[in-house]
């Protein structure tokens, strides 16, 4: 008897409801492509209409775009409504949508606007997306919350002060998530990347911008290849996915090792 025929391919989310906040650019379509081909029906929720409803009508029925801007909390409930509307439930709340400010350079220069912006998004956007999602989840005793945090949750002098802030307060509110709702049977984690080329990129201070590109090109040279979306959207899916059952509060980190790695082998 021969056995070489290809494997059929696991459809990790087949049958499951998933919204994906920031699913119209970097890490987000990454993650809406790939809980599509694993069976999920996808939301992408984005304030970059246009760009989102082309990806949810090139990748068709089962993909859709809703306009919310995540730091709004009326918009994320409307979002979380149409979906269950929609489809008769959600699953799967992936609030990955983030922003970076310019404040780079130091403390003294952070200013109230990068607080609002950075904080608005990262953290409130983070707490609406969970509290609305909670909400429907409880009652069916069943879900899954994740995040996107970043890599700043383990290594200092990544990125801004703000931005840094912003993601280690995501993580503490996974944590506590994770405590609170277990007992509904909702499991609450954030995968955290190290540095990726998205969008978010262009936001950077170029004095960081800088930095950063020789860091992750040092990095790329000993590991073979950059970091890239996709790698992030997968480890969403497995947090997502019932392989990741039993898992929760936990800050799952993507960076090859990097934030382990002994400093003189860099
Ligand atoms: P990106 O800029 O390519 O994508 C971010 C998406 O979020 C965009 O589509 C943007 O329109 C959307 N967005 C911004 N503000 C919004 C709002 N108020 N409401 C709804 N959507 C909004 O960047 P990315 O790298 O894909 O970022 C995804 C997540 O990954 C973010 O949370 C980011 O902080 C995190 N992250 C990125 C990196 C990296 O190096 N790229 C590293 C660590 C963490």
């Amino acid at each position: 008897m021969t056995l070489n025929r290809s494997p059929t391919p696991l459809r990790r989310l087949d049958g499951k409801v998933a919204i994906i906040t920031g699913g119209a650019s970097g890490i987000g379509t990454s993650a809406v492509r790939i809980f599509h081909e694993n069976g999920a029906k996808v939301i992408i929720a984005d304030i970059q209409d246009e760009i989102g409803q082309k990806i949810a009508d090139e990748l068709g029925d089962d993909v859709s775009y809703i306009h919310c801007d995540v730091s709004k909390e009326d918009d994320v409930s409307n979002l979380v409504d149409a979906a269950v509307h929609r489809h008769g439930k959600l699953d799967i709340m992936y609030s990955n949508a983030g922003v970076l400010d310019r404040s780079f350079s130091g403390i003294l220069d952070v200013t109230k606007s990068d607080l609002d912006k950075v904080l608005g998004v990262n953290v409130m956007g983070a707490f609406w997306g969970a509290k609305h999602a909670a909400r429907v989840m409880i009652p069916e005793k069943n879900g899954c919350i994740l995040f996107t945090s970043s890599a700043t949750t383990n290594i200092a002098g990544l990125s801004s002060h703000p931005y840094a802030a912003s993601k280690c307060a995501v993580l503490g509110l996974v944590r506590n998530l994770a405590a609170e709702l277990g007992q509904h049977g909702i499991r609450v984690n954030c995968v955290a990347p190290f540095v990726v080329a998205t969008g978010i990129a262009g936001s950077r201070d170029p004095m960081q911008a800088e930095a950063l590109e020789t860091m992750v090109t040092t990095w790329a040279n000993l590991k073979g290849r950059v970091l890239k979306a996709d790698d992030i959207a997968k480890a969403a899916l497995y947090l997502a996915s019932d392989d990741a059952n039993y898992v929760s509060g936990l800050n799952l980190v993507v960076d090859g090792g990097y934030s382990v790695v002994n400093p003189t082998m860099l």
